[in-house]
């Protein structure tokens, strides 16, 4: 056991040991990006197993997404082995489904409740009108449940229940959050419930990648941890091993005057004195912008794969740098058309990824239902998958109208093989498959080994790295986001100015940033401004690419936002 335990540290940095290796109680990690906070999160749920026999079935690790979730699963299967399954992981739905399912009857529940699908919701909501009470009445009346409810009826219960209270708090002894800092109210409410305030609870997180503030996140739970849990103690890690030393200073300049991390540092572990520093261009246009990002790929992957050929090296680092090792990042989806078609002239194949939920792709809620309904059916989920495709295509041999919107017969197709991933995923276990869809699984769009460039918005890059990065649209209206003839609020701005500190810190060797003149928004054709943002970092660590100035279109009557 020992060696196991000694092994797994063996692993980590000095500071990552001593997060991994911490004793029992509230423990707050406080980490920046590419810190290793997956790393240093499955480690020390592995380090308790192996060396504190604390029993794998007492964990509880959460995250916000499926993906994340799948992630964790995969990383402490490789360092437990097979008891890594009794570890319980999820994210926070699949958390609060799992409690419903448990306790459904207290809840006024049938055991074998659904969770309400966009078709049933719009159905309630119609028949409902504005009667909130009424429409909650409707889908019960279907032994339904909406979204929001996995997660306010298990608080519901577990608040008016303290044996439930115990019986829970004993199971999960351990308890770990990944990204503290996107809880929302009724999240740090059911993890208040389920962990003491001396529990075993260990959030992970860092306040300055907080961007999800629109859809009810708050920073301010991550920022009292110490006050909401007794002797919290507190663990940061400042070592970056993703970007090169001129990638992390720029990062670290610009989201300083925001910074919610007092005395904010992130040291570099990778000093390559040759690293180059980050690209900036200041382009005349969008479409000159997307001909800059074509040419530098070009070149890079052209040239490197030339020059790796010889030497394989590159600043200092083994490489051989492919189309999959690039990523093209922008602040709101409209952006990705024009780099799109300059990449697609060029025959540089793209993959775009969406934050997109399954459960909204046409055809998706059809074959869903067709599922259901399919008595009878056993066998591998993706077979089945397909049966129900095939039936759900002859009904919808012409368009026709489904819950989620206008279905296509071309929709179901591609809808069959959107839901395949996530139906091998569940094996046989059709209740699994259906809750996984309804609690927000996502569209797997983006295959990491697919030889593309991919293009997502900075959202959706959170979490993830990659050798180069191109941050396009860089401009004051963009980052930070504005709608015309209206100031965004100082704390909006805060936030906008993580999610560029987000973009930047994805990039490991190379960092592009680009911002256009002149572009089409709301409408009209306007002047832009680069953003505000660019300002706070030492001019020292850019090298400039195009035209010192952009030009000024003369001919044309352009609004400044
Ligand atoms: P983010 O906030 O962006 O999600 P993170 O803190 O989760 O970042 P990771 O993605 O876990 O960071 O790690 C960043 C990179 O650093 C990964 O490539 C990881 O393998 C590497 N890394 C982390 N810790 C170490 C270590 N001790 N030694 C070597 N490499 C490490
Ligand atoms: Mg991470």
């Amino acid at each position: 056991m020992e060696e196991v335990g000694t092994g797994l540290l063996d692993r980590l940095d000095a500071m990552q040991r001593v997060a991994a290796s911490a004793p029992g109680g509230p423990l707050l990690i406080v980490a920046g990006p590419g810190t290793g906070k997956t790393r240093t999160l499955t480690h020390r749920i592995a380090y308790l197993c192996a060396e504190l026999n604390v029993f794998p079935e007492q964990c509880l690790a959460i995250t916000f997404t499926r993906r994340a979730a799948e992630e964790l699963r995969h990383r402490l299967d490789g360092l437990l082995g097979p008891v890594a399954e009794d570890v319980t992981v999820g994210t926070f739905h699949s958390l609060g489904l799992s409690i419903l399912r448990e306790n459904a009857e207290a809840a006024g529940l049938p055991a074998d409740f659904r969770i309400a699908d966009d078709a049933d919701r719009s159905a309630a909501r119609t028949e409902a009108g504005d009667d909130a009470a009424r429409y909650t009445a409707l889908l019960r009346k279907q032994d339904l449940v909406d979204l929001d409810e996995l997660l306010t009826l298990p608080v519901a219960l577990l608040r008016a229940d303290k044996k439930l209270v115990r019986e829970y708090r004993d199971r999960w002894r351990w308890i770990f959050v990944d990204e503290y800092q996107d809880v929302d109210a009724v999240q740090y409410e059911l993890l208040r419930l389920l962990s003491p305030a001396d529990g075993n609870l260990c959030a992970i997180g860092d306040p300055d990648q907080a961007i999800y503030s629109f859809r009810g996140a708050d920073v301010g739970y991550f920022l009292r941890f110490s006050q909401d849990f007794t002797d919290a103690r507190l663990v940061r890690l400042n070592r970056n091993y993703r970007s090169s030393a001129p990638i992390l200073a720029a990062a670290v300049q610009a989201i300083a005057p925001s910074s919610l991390v007092r005395g904010r540092r992130l040291d570099p572990a990778r000093l390559d004195p040759e690293a180059p520093l980050v690209g900036r261009y200041p382009a005349a246009s969008v479409s000159e912008e997307a001909d800059f990002v074509v040419r530098t790929i070009d070149e890079l992957v052209g040239g490197l794969s030339h020059r790796s050929l010889d030497s394989g090296r590159i600043d200092g680092r083994s490489t051989s740098l492919s189309f999959s090792d690039i990523a093209v990042l922008y602040r709101t989806d409209q952006q990705a058309a024009p780099i799109v078609d300059a990449l697609a002239r060029a025959n540089i194949p793209v993959q775009k990824r969406s934050h997109d939920r399954l459960r909204d792709r046409p055809g998706v809620a059809a074959i869903a239902r067709e599922l259901r309904h399919a008595d009878g059916v056993d066998g591998p989920l993706a077979a089945r998958v397909r049966l129900a495709g095939q039936a759900v295509a002859e009904r919808f041999a012409v368009p026709t109208l489904d819950g989620a919107g206008l279905v296509r017969p071309e929709d179901v197709r591609s809808a069959v093989d959107l839901l395949t991933p996530l139906a091998r995923r569940c094996g046989d276990d059709l209740e699994l498959f259906l809750a996984q869809l309804a609690t927000g699984a996502e569209v797997d769009a983006l295959d990491p080994r697919a030889e593309a460039v991919t293009l997502l918005t900075l959202h959706a890059a959170k979490g993830l790295e990659f050798p180069v990065v191109f941050l396009v649209g860089a401009e004051d209206g963009l980052l930070p986001l504005r709608w015309p003839g209206s100031e965004p609020a100082d704390e909006a701005v805060a936030e906008e100015r993580r999610l560029f500190f987000v973009g930047l810190t994805r990039a490991q060797d190379r960092l592009y940033v680009s911002h256009a003149a002149r572009r089409v928004r709301h409408g009209a054709e306007r002047e832009c401004r680069p953003s505000p943002f660019l300002d706070v970092i030492d001019p020292g660590l850019f090298e400039r690419f195009g035209d010192a100035e952009p030009r000024r279109p003369r001919d044309r009557q352009l609004r400044l936002i």
